[in-house]
């Protein structure tokens, strides 16, 4: 089957290249010439695990194609996934135009059925207003479906979730298209990957749902944490705990500095949005995001008070800029949100991330790179433990001592344990810990 995947960014490249491992012959489509010309020289503008051998292995075996074209690919797909950008405006409503702009595009060149599939995560109605985009730009009628089929992948473990999804969406009302989006996702039936038929209002609602729930435990766990510090209790074992209850789960309880990346806090702004249109007040979602944006504030004041109520003339170490690890990407990232307040206060910002240094050095100049973590803290007043790369949880201490000016460790990602760091002769804090 001939399928493309419309927007060559995380979501489109990983689906694109997974459907491709499935079986399809799938052609990859951005408008940015230099990324489409990169991929076709075999260069991968994104970090993910297993990423590159993924595309190296179906473009040797001719399934997998990069283009500019869409008028060309739509003529030749049956199924034309759309994983376009879908970022927030300035009043956090969800910013349509890429979706839009490029579906009048395919409907004015459609000659035979196709199926339009939605994997960017968009407001509940946005089916509905793409059946009426469609039928009016087409130029000879045609059939064709839309259906829903939102994406779950976690940035930093994108190619395993996309492989091993914990279930498929497929919003539509038409069997004829959902008989060919099953046939897509067969691979997945030998995994029994579970897969939800529902409408395009459900479906698209459930990922708004589900991210904003995970934003929102997060958020709790936040919470609990700076009272666990208040009240002298440890937010580690009360997690442990909380996460033992089959009824509440493990994942997403470790408190830190905040959510960020492209999802979270766009979705959640956009639930929060789309609620409000529909007239109704969905008030977890603003209270999330209080807490959010008081969590990463809170990394500076506790930074502050660590350096004797003042950042005057203090050098401060960050470890990690992608918003979390394993992944290259910084957007809303917290680390990058306390970058920039340090250097408003004209602290001199000495930086290291395994993978996110190149991204960050287009946005914040100013501040000293380095290119492993000892050389990060040298000079250093105190070390921020931004982000819970792997690598950083076994620094060596006595390096780190000998670099140091002053000995402070705050470790927003509670890496260590308090009592031993304490013993090997710095100041720690941790998050909720305290
Ligand atoms: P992205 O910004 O990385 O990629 C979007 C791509 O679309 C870019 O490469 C851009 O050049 C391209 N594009 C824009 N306009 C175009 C046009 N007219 N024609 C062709 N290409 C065009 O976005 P992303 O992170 O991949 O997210 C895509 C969607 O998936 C969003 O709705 C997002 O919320 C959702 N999503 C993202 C993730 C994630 O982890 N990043 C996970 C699940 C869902």
């Amino acid at each position: 089957m001939n399928i493309c995947v419309i927007g060559t960014g995380y979501v489109g490249l990983v689906a694109g290249t997974g459907l491709s491992d499935f079986g399809m012959n799938v052609t990859c489509i951005d408008k940015d010439e230099n990324k489409i010309a990169a991929l076709k020289r075999g260069e991968v503008p994104i970090y993910e695990l297993g990423l590159r051998e993924l595309i190296e292995r179906n473009v040797k075996l001719e399934r997998l194609h990069f283009s500019t074209d869409l008028e060309e690919a739509v003529d030749r797909c049956l199924v034309i996934f759309l994983a376009l950008g879908t970022p927030e405006m300035s009043d956090g409503s969800v910013d349509m135009r890429d979706t839009f702009e490029v579906v009048e595009r395919i409907a004015r060149c459609m000659k035979e059925y196709k199926i339009i599939a939605v994997k960017s995560t968009v407001p509940v109605g946005t089916a509905r207003e793409i059946r009426r985009l469609i039928k009016d730009n087409l130029s000879e009628p045609v059939e064709f479906d839309v259906v829903s089929n939102p994406e779950f992948l976690r940035q930093g473990a994108a190619v395993e979730d996309f492989m091993r999804p914990n279930r498929v969406i497929l919003g539509s009302d038409s069997a004829r298209a959902l008989a060919i989006m099953h046939d897509i996702y067969r691979p997945l039936y030998l995994l029994e990957t579970p897969v939800i038929n529902t409408t395009n209002e459900t479906a698209e609602l459930i990922k708004y749902a589900a991210n904003t729930m995970l934003a929102m435990k997060i958020s709790y766990i936040n919470e609990i944490a700076n009272l666990c510090d208040k009240a002298g209790a440890d937010v580690f074992q009360v997690a442990r705990a909380l996460g033992m209850d089959n009824r509440i789960g493990p994942k997403f309880l470790h408190p830190g500095p905040g959510f960020g990346g492209s999802c979270f806090p766009k979705d959640v702004k956009g639930l929060l949005k789309m609620s409000e249109n529909l007239g109704y007040d969905f008030k977890i979602a603003r209270a999330i995001l209080e807490v959010n944006s008081f969590q990463r504030d809170l990394v500076l004041s506790k930074a502050k008070a660590m350096l004797g109520g003042s950042f005057q003339d203090k050098v401060v170490c960050l470890l990690g800029l992608a918003f979390k690890p394993n992944t290259d990407d910084i957007r809303e990232s917290p680390a990058l949100h306390v970058a920039s307040r340090l250097l408003g206060e004209k602290v001199r910002v000495q930086v290291y991330d395994p993978a996110a240094m190149d991204n960050t050095r287009r946005v914040l100049p100013d501040i000293a790179y380095f290119s492993n973590a000892y050389d990060a803290a040298g000079g250093a007043d105190l070390i921020i433990i931004m982000t819970e790369w792997n690598e950083f949880r076994d620094l060596s201490f006595s390096r780190l001592k000998d670099k140091m000016r002053s000995l402070n460790i705050f470790d927003t990602r509670n890496l260590y344990n308090p009592a031993t760091i304490k013993e090997k002769g710095f100041r720690y804090l941790a998050t909720g810990r305290n």
